[in-house]
């Protein structure tokens, strides 16, 4: 081993000073500012919530409870969904329906959005096309009961302009034998 001591490199003092390296990043900043102020048609992002992002129609947002021709909700209390979901987020009470050709019906529904992740396993389970991920992603809230969403506003809520008819009839699924 050589005793050589060690000679550690000796940076420039104005290495040391954040002056220059904040005065480049100012530079940096406002040239990006300037230049998106006379091309805002190229700038990355936009104005939120004045304009918003158009997502493709695949995308999987708030759910919905499809309703059938007569606007009777599909869902038919089966459980699947909620026996299917990994959040433990769905809960339906169900009852005996009036009409003693169907078995059940949810007399409530609830889905509690800020445990749910979103993942499509109750559409996916759902035998009917009874509940189904829609392109809606604003979940704006004040408190924890608003985002907890009953029937209602799952099925009717006024954006759904009546609620979401299910395109499978009744009739034409069990034709089909689904
Ligand atoms: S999307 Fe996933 S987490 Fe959300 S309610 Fe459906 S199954 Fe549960
Ligand atoms: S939404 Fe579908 S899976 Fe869930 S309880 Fe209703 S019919 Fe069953």
């Amino acid at each position: 081993m050589s005793d050589t001591p060690t000679v550690l490199e000796q940076k420039p003092a104005s290495s040391q000073w954040y002056l220059i390296g904040i005065t480049k990043g100012l530079v940096i900043t406002f040239s990006h500012l300037i230049k998106n102020i006379f091309n805002k048609k190229q700038m990355m992002t936009i104005n939120y919530p004045e304009e918003k992002y158009d997502y493709s129609s695949r995308f999987k947002g708030n759910h919905i409870l499809t309703v059938k021709k007569d606007g009777a909700i599909r869902c038919t209390a089966c459980m699947l969904c909620a026996t299917n979901c990994p959040a433990e987020c769905i809960k339906i009470t169900a009852s005996e329906h009036p009409n003693p050709e169907v078995e059940k019906y949810p007399i409530s529904y609830e889905i509690d959005m800020l445990r749910c992740v979103f993942c499509g396993y109750c559409e996916e389970a759902c035998p009917v096309d009874a509940i189904r991920l829609g392109p809606e992603w604003q979940t704006p809230g004040l408190n924890g009961a608003d985002f907890t969403y009953d029937i209602k506003h799952l099925a009717y809520r006024a954006n759904l302009k009546g609620g979401v008819q299910s395109v499978v009839d009744d009739k034409e699924r069990l034709k089909a034998g689904i």
